[in-house]
């Protein structure tokens, strides 16, 4: 009898309870926000320079107004109008208002406005800006690139300089060669569980890189367009006859052990540490067998190699680091050198990754950034100036 009691009066509390989640809900959906995740800022080398918290409102990721002065730009100062809810903002020699609200941004001192898709918003009682505030506005104002990976929370921010540099040498073309390893019936490289092939997957990274630097004006070769086969000695040939000034290959990985993952990324040295002692040195030893030309490039590989490493650690989780091995894969390419393996396909995170067009579309723009990024940086160093 004492538990029917006890359902009893459950019973009547229920309506109480279903009443008081209906007003949490529409509390929650009439103000519409939440406290988001720590966004992180890193500057160009990867290095967190500042962390700030953010509100999700609208599906939008909002951050305070200070934080324009404390990450971006020390000379901005601010003031906000309370009864127009205006924002103006003034940096260096220029002046913009943002509205609380509006979609429109006021250009003062260029006497000109433009839109932002997503307007700046009074939450919690104070001006918060939107992320695109500070990917698409911002730039207009100071000489940097904004660049958001939504999914780990982290904001790069590049000089406009490393990004664009000075377009004196805009004659001379950039030729990137890209092997997607592999390739044919006879390699089809490591399988994964969810049937994903290496040779398919390494295909499609090149093949999207090659498509998105047509917006770049870079030359990009692959060692195969398609589904065949290719000897080392044909990628090497083909590499060098198209002279080109930096060579990436791209591989997966496979282990037995189902924990392994994430990308790797590794550089020719002959002198680094051996990848496996048995295998390795002894063919080195060898006669005929030449590792000096690769070995020629170490330093503009490992140039190329720390720029790469800092964007695919901007895009992914997994801390990349970079690792210098005596590798025959990249020892007779005349041209600084890289070799990427792009992930575990014996890993199911990793599989299920590269299984996603978007992710291969996002792998493919950050490689693709990086080559642009180590393009600029060649062209703006002292050494080849005056070539
Ligand atoms: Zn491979």
């Amino acid at each position: 009898m004492k538990t029917h009691n006890n359902y009893n009066s459950l019973l009547r509390q229920y309506p109480f309870l279903i009443l008081i989640h209906l007003i949490l809900i529409i509390f929650i959906k009439t103000h519409g926000y939440a406290q988001a995740q720590t966004v992180r800022f890193v500057n160009i080398n990867g290095e967190v320079i500042a962390e700030a918290e953010s509100v999700l409102h609208n599906k939008s990721v909002y951050l305070p107004v200070d934080i324009i002065k404390d990450v971006f730009d020390p000379e901005m100062t601010y003031n906000y109008h309370l009864p127009k809810k205006q924002l103006i903002l003034k940096t260096k020699d220029k002046e913009i208002r943002l509205r609380m609200g509006s979609k429109t941004v006021n250009i003062v001192t260029d006497k000109k406005n433009v839109p932002i898709n997503v307007p700046p918003q009074v939450i919690q009682g104070r001006p918060m800006l939107p992320m695109n505030f500070f990917q698409d506005i911002l730039p207009i104002f100071d000489d940097i690139v904004v660049l958001y990976n939504p999914n780990l929370q982290r904001v790069r921010i590049i000089p406009k300089t490393a990004w664009e540099g000075n377009n004196d040498e805009a004659g001379k073309q950039f030729i990137v060669i890209i092997d997607p390893g592999h390739g044919g019936a006879e390699d089809n490289g490591c399988k994964g569980q969810n049937g994903l092939v290496e040779k398919d997957i390494v295909l499609a990274v090149a093949k999207k890189i090659q498509s998105l630097s047509k917006q770049e004006g870079f030359i990009i070769h692959l060692t195969r367009e398609q589904d065949q086969y290719r000897s080392r000695i044909q990628r090497v040939q083909s590499t060098n006859k198209n002279q080109g000034q930096l060579f990436i290959s791209l591989h997966c990985n496979a282990s037995y052990s189902e924990n392994q993952k994430g990308i790797r990324l590794y550089i020719n040295n002959p002198n680094g540490q051996l990848r496996s002692k048995a295998g390795i040195t002894k063919v080195i030893g060898q006669k005929g067998i030449n590792i000096l030309n690769q070995a020629n490039y170490l330093k503009q590989s490992k140039d190329y190699a720390t720029i790469l490493q800092n964007e695919l650690n901007f895009f992914t989780e997994d801390k990349i680091t970079l690792k210098e091995f005596p590798m025959i894969a990249l020892a007779d390419v005349y041209m600084p050198a890289v070799l990427l393996e792009l992930g575990f396909l014996s890993n199911t995170d990793d599989a299920t990754k590269l299984a996603n067009p978007d992710y291969i579309s996002e792998l493919a723009k950050s490689i693709l950034r990086s080559i642009k990024l180590y393009e600029t940086s060649i062209n703006n160093s002292p050494d080849t100036a005056n070539e």
